[in-house]
């Protein structure tokens, strides 16, 4: 098969383009893309600070070496950060990605850990609530220390690698669950605050299929293991949902991006009135409730309670 642009030999077909390119159009389209969107999103300003949140797989791995990329044109410094979740025979392996790929170009790398600032680790966790909704525990945690880790980077913001697979699929998920608030803060934090870093995701229209193969072709190690708690994820029911509808019908993905986009600004006006931004009363950090997510969920870990449960 031959490239649609060159007529070189092909290594992709894009279904959503009916397009076939081959090693160099493919890199040249991917990159081009990425620089886009940092553009349209004006996601990083000359001589901003930014972390980028690094677990060793190939969406954050891929946008690290990018980003590293990006530098030559756009002057701003980079510093990685990995969240340790203490899931055994898992995140080691990825561990030792992230911290191989961070040194080679590099990159100041630092390691946070549930451990550390929760005295449990996810296993724990898992333990205590008899291996019931993972994501979710992990997930606020994570989400948690990614912030405050930031922070103690001295970080303007936080580069996550959301990928166009990851962003239809919490489109539709927020959706599913009745969820218009979460779907209208999806992005940048609605409420400016000085404490919240604001996340950026420069991959939000990059497939996850071709981010493998941009990481195939361009030699970047990535640690390809799945977490042995994903397959509990009503994630992951979604995904299945959407690849088979991306299947049948090209460009699925991208239109429920697009349509999102669309609506945001009108879903973020409808909630402009929402209720000021307090301070969680345990651990300071601001919080829409008198307590913080992440210090609700720890107390109701470790007292053994059933909030999530439900
Ligand atoms: Fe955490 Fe779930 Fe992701 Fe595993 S799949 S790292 S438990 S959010
Ligand atoms: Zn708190």
């Amino acid at each position: 098969l031959k490239c649609s642009k060159c007529a070189g030999d092909a290594v992709i077909f894009l279904p959503y383009a009916k397009t076939h390119l081959c090693e160099r159009d493919f890199n040249a389209m991917f990159e081009k893309r990425f620089r886009a969107t940092i553009r349209d999103f004006k996601m990083i300003k000359k001589g901003e600070h930014i972390a980028v949140a690094l677990s060793g797989g190939k969406d954050s791995t891929v946008l690290m070496h990018l980003l590293h990329r990006l530098k030559e044109d756009l002057p701003f410094e980079l510093v990685a950060v990995t969240i340790d979740e203490g899931i055994k025979g898992y995140r080691s392996n990825s561990l030792a990605v992230a911290e191989k790929e961070a040194k080679a170009l590099g990159i100041e790398h630092k390691v946070f850990s549930f451990k550390d600032r929760t005295d449990m680790t996810l296993d724990g966790i898992m333990e205590k609530k008899g291996g019931k909704l993972p994501c979710s525990y992990c997930g606020v945690i994570r989400r948690y220390l990614i912030n405050t880790a930031s922070r103690e980077m001295n970080a303007d913001k936080v580069a996550v690698g959301h990928n166009l697979d990851d962003m239809a699929q919490t489109v539709m998920m927020n959706l599913m669950r009745n969820e218009p608030m979460r779907l209208a803060r999806l992005g940048d934090p609605i409420v400016e605050e000085e404490k919240l870093i604001a996340r950026i995701r420069p991959l939000l229209r990059s497939p996850e299929k071709e981010i493998a193969v941009y990481a195939m072709l361009n030699n970047i190690s990535l640690h390809f293991q799945e977490c042995p708690y994903a397959r509990h994820a009503f994630r992951a029911h979604v995904r299945e949902q959407l690849n088979a509808t991306e299947e049948r019908y090209p460009g699925t993905k991208f239109r429920i991006l697009n349509s999102f986009l669309a609506i945001q600004p009108m879903l973020r006006r409808g909630i402009e009135s929402a209720p000021e931004m307090k301070y969680c009363k345990t651990c300071k950090e601001p919080s829409g409730t008198e307590q913080c997510m992440f210090c609700t969920m720890l107390e109701e870990i470790k007292e053994g309670g059933a909030m999530l449960n439900k």
